[in-house]
């Protein structure tokens, strides 16, 4: 019988299909006597012979060359000789092979977990590999995204980075998580992929492999046994919606020509091709906390300017909005040394590092005034949570002292929120965070799936807080953006307009969708489903109140 799963849609998009679960590690059984111990070995060494060859499998597929070294890394761990002498050894003392294979894998895990630093990192690797064997001695599917060779939609409890490295987007067409939240890990992938996605649906996990389903990454449902003539039909449409959006070129702007610029996130200047694919009118949002992870040492002055003026040159005259450093919380730096704080989401995070590395904020600013001089882009610079107008007031005269012509501030805190338009007197723009605003909005935290709900853009309260920022922007005549992952909203980004933003910056792909939702209000729809959502008494009215 049919039935309508509910969750939060993360990635719009309409999605038909069979729908897999991913495989979860197996569980050991219980130990059988051996009394052919070589035969025993045997076994033991083809399982691991067929984890080694998978791996190699899905490596020569990964479309990424890092992706597929990485695999091909995990794969040499399990084609170790020490490691299989260990598996021997242990078949001898009479353990069965997936015991044995157990073992030996928790000898290494214990010795690379005292060993520390990078081989610790790689535990998770091993624990990862010992599953993969011990499915193939059980006949159980491999652990991990399961690999049909027919398109499908994945179903999980939530998705680790390392689920998803190879992820086959010719494969998977759609995903429905358990938990997660608008800015989990697999919300931000399917965005990146463009891949119809659900995050936070209950139940999902209780649907029979292979079930076909339609899921709606807009509306957030999913609807199990519809017919597979239900399903086409709809997928159909789906792409016909999704043609139109993609021959919609040019400025982003309402029916009526009320301009909203369509801006871009990125990491680095590799993320430009995609942003020039959707015709990002430039960036919104340039996080450089790239150039800064997994470094024991600041990056040199050379090096900053370097970064900064590739994504500059390739944006060729387009507007780029640089952040600078956000360190701290989910974004830890070693060279920072801010282990030990107690509650680092409430700690010396963002434009906060300020206070104790002042010199890291000048030499950044200084860095980015240098590439700009090299390139002459239309830079603009903004910092990251800011509570303040203390605090903007410092950043706008650090800004301009390095000689740059912009300052901006995001609005991640809700107390800059609310005082928008003090902010605005000491900035010329504001960029609201929707990731974070949430975040301290809900008093929840931004990774935590259990609490989906509550960071669910649509939330009353959080509309609330971007319409004030967008009242004092029209009253200021500044602009005022949104770059968290509420502007890849294609529903929403009708309601943001109507609340005063002037620019939505979003993963490259979400850019189209976006386009074509705008096109299709004026700007009057726009306040008016804004007027509606803010005076809806839960997220679920306010999405209600635009479907
Ligand atoms: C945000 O908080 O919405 C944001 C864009 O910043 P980040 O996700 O990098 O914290
Ligand atoms: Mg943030």
């Amino acid at each position: 019988m049919s039935e309508v799963l509910t969750g939060i849609g993360v990635c719009a998009g309409i999605a038909a299909g069979p729908m897999l679960r991913i495989a979860a590690a197996p569980a050991l059984p219980a130990p059988v006597p051996v009394t052919d111990a070589a035969a025993e070995y045997t076994r033991a060494e083809a399982a691991l012979a067929e984890v080694v060859a998978e791996l190699g499998r899905r490596a020569d597929r990964a479309a990424d060359a890092t992706v597929a070294e990485v695999l091909r890394a995990e794969a040499l761990m399990a084609d170790d000789e020490e490691l299989r002498d260990g598996v021997r050894e242990l078949i001898d003392d009479g353990h069965d092979a997936p015991h044995a294979i157990d073992g030996a894998f928790a000898t290494f895990r214990e010795a690379f977990a005292a060993a520390g630093g990078y081989l610790a990192e790689r535990v998770a690797d091993l624990d990862d590999l010992r599953d993969r064997a011990v499915a193939v001695l059980l006949g159980l599917p491999m652990p991990g995204v399961p690999a049909p060779g027919h398109p499908y939609v994945l179903a999980a409890r939530d998705l680790a980075p390392a689920d998803t490295a190879d992820l086959d987007p010719d494969q998977v067409i759609g995903l429905v998580t358990e938990v997660g939240g608008p800015t989990s890990h697999t919300a931000i992938l399917a965005r990146a992929l463009g891949l119809p996605a659900v995050v936070a649906c209950p139940g999902v996990l209780a649907v029979p492999d292979g079930t076909f389903v339609l899921l709606d990454g807009a509306s957030g449902q999913v609807r199990t046994d519809v017919t597979e003539v239900e399903a086409k039909a709809a997928a159909e449409e789906a792409a016909q919606v999704a043609a139109a959006a993609s021959t919609l070129t040019g400025p982003g702007q309402t029916s009526d020509g009320y301009g909203v610029k369509l801006l871009a996130n990125v990491g680095s200047a590799k993320n430009v091709p995609s942003a020039d694919e959707a015709h990002a009118e430039g960036i919104g949002l340039f996080r450089t906390e790239l150039l800064f992870l997994d470094r024991a040492q600041e990056p040199t002055m050379d090096e900053q300017v370097a970064a900064y003026r590739d994504v500059f040159t390739a944006m060729a005259g387009r507007r780029v909005v640089i952040r600078t450093l956000d360190a701290g919380a989910d974004k830890p730096l070693p060279f920072l040394n801010q282990d030990g704080e107690p509650n680092p989401a409430l700690g010396v995070r963002g434009l906060r590092v300020a206070r104790q590395r002042p010199d890291v904020l000048t030499t950044q600013l200084a860095a980015i005034a240098e590439a700009r001089s090299q390139t002459g882009a239309d830079v603009w610079v903004m910092a990251p949570m800011v509570s303040t107008l203390a605090e903007a007031t410092g950043f706008a005269a650090a800004v301009r002292d390095a000689g740059l012509p912009k300052a901006g501030v995001m609005i991640e805190v809700p107390a800059a929120a609310l005082r928008a338009a003090d902010l605005l007197r000491v900035v010329d723009f504001l960029s609201i965070g929707t990731n974070d605003l949430s975040q301290y909005t809900f008093a929840a935290d931004r990774m935590c799936g259990d609490l989906a709900d509550l960071l669910d853009p649509w939330q009353p309260a959080l509309l609330q807080l971007i319409g004030v920022c967008g009242e004092a922007g029209r009253a200021a005549g500044k602009p005022v953006g949104v770059c968290g992952e509420a502007a890849a909203d294609p529903l929403l980004a009708p309601v943001l307009v109507g609340l005063g933003v002037t620019s939505l910056s979003m993963s490259p792909r979400a850019i189209g969708p976006v386009r074509a939702a705008l096109a299709a209000r004026t700007e009057a729809d726009c306040r008016r489903l804004a007027e509606l959502a803010v005076a809806a008494p839960d997220a679920d009215g306010a999405r209600r109140a635009s479907s």
